[in-house]
């Protein structure tokens, strides 16, 4: 695993939630730590802490459009994550995606570096099978509110495997699961950090439709272990490999469940469920288990803690 390695390493998006903790991760590893991000939805405030180690370098900049630096490898996770997010604009969604894709491979390229692309369990739309399989297809509505983020990801599989075909390129194409920990933004829109923020602010918790869809939580620290033996892994592992949490909650469970951690008074309101929202996810972890002896450690339980903890003290501020 590289301890005090020398690499240099760029994290694109990385003042976001995942890229925060893989930037610390990898400065505790010993890397030079070039992280790029246009703040869209995260922040400098995030990545304050790592501004201590010299190893850490913070660049304003949009993977829109081209960058030339010199690195060993290249993390791309660029792109809100947030359906409220990526749904505000969401012509700049794609081009984050593909664009950026475009640009961070034809970098690979240049420097010669291994690169990583955050992909998601979006890219099985809104899945016929159960669990979802890397093999599985996926059933994605081109046209629909969450086409710009779901078909972005998937052309950007495509110019990983095209660029490693055709270019000979080092590819590490993770399928990322619903994560979530500390760093995620209080009004950050996904289901956990609503849920957490509203209880703890004894405010009705928001389930949209009827709370029986279900999502896989994975806590941070387990995915970037994930994402890190990954890339790490010989060249010829390219992916894509699911990485997440098996353990699978409807998301009406969820919101009891964190009502009763947070000894809250909320009450439980539901809203309309969002167009296209997917009824069910569940990662098969067997190709991670296999090829990158990795599976998640941290239960719903304990994640939550954490994360409830960092809210606590972020709310209190
Ligand atoms: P996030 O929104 O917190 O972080 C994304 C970061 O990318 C932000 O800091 C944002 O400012 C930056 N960004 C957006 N557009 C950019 C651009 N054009 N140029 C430069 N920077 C840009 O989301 P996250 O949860 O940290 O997700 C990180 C990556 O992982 C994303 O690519 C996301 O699609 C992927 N992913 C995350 C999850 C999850 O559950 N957290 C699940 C699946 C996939
Ligand atoms: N959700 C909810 N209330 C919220 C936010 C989300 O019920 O305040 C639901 C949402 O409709 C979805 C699930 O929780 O079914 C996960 O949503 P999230 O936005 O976290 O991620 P994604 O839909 O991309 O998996």
């Amino acid at each position: 695993m590289g301890q005090f390695s020398e690499r240099r390493v760029l994290v694109t998006g990385g003042a976001g939630f995942l890229g925060t903790h893989l930037c610390a991760r990898l400065l505790r590893d010993g890397c030079d730590v070039l992280c790029v991000d246009n703040f869209f939805s995260g922040t400098k405030g995030n990545v304050l802490h790592l501004f201590a180690n010299p190893r850490f370098e913070l660049l304003r900049h949009d993977v829109t459009f081209p960058l030339f630096v010199e690195v060993d490898e290249i993390y791309n996770l660029a792109c809100p994550a947030s359906p409220i997010h990526y749904q505000v604009d969401p012509v700049q969604t794609t081009k984050t995606s593909v664009h950026g894709a475009i640009n961070m491979l034809g970098l690979a390229k240049r420097v010669k570096a291994k690169i990583f692309q955050a992909s998601t369990s979006e890219v099985y739309g809104d899945p016929q099978q159960h669990p979802q399989a890397e093999s599985y297809w996926g059933n994605v509505n081109p046209i629909g509110p969450r086409s710009c983020y779901d078909e972005g990801k998937r052309c950007a599989e495509t110019l990983f495997f095209d660029y490693h075909r055709q270019h000979k390129l080092r590819i590490k194409v993770a399928r990322i699961f619903n994560t979530y920990g500390p760093f995620m933004h209080r009004n950050d829109g996904r289901v956990v950090s609503n849920f957490i923020v509203q209880a703890l602010r004894n405010e009705p918790l928001t389930v949209y439709g009827s709370g029986k869809q279900t999502r896989s939580f994975c806590y941070v620290d387990d995915l970037i272990e994930g994402i890190v033996r990954l890339m790490d892994s010989s060249d010829s592992v390219t992916g894509p490999i699911n990485l997440g949490n098996s353990a699978e909650y409807p998301v009406l469970l969820l919101a009891e469940t964190i009502i009763q951690m947070t000894a809250s008074r909320s009450s439980i309101v539901l809203h309309p469920l969002p167009v296209d929202d997917p009824q069910q996810r569940q990662p098969d972890l067997g190709l991670a288990k296999e090829l990158l002896h990795w599976q998640p450690q941290i239960s719903l339980q304990e994640g939550l803690q954490k994360t409830i903890a960092y809210f606590q003290q972020i709310l209190s501020q």
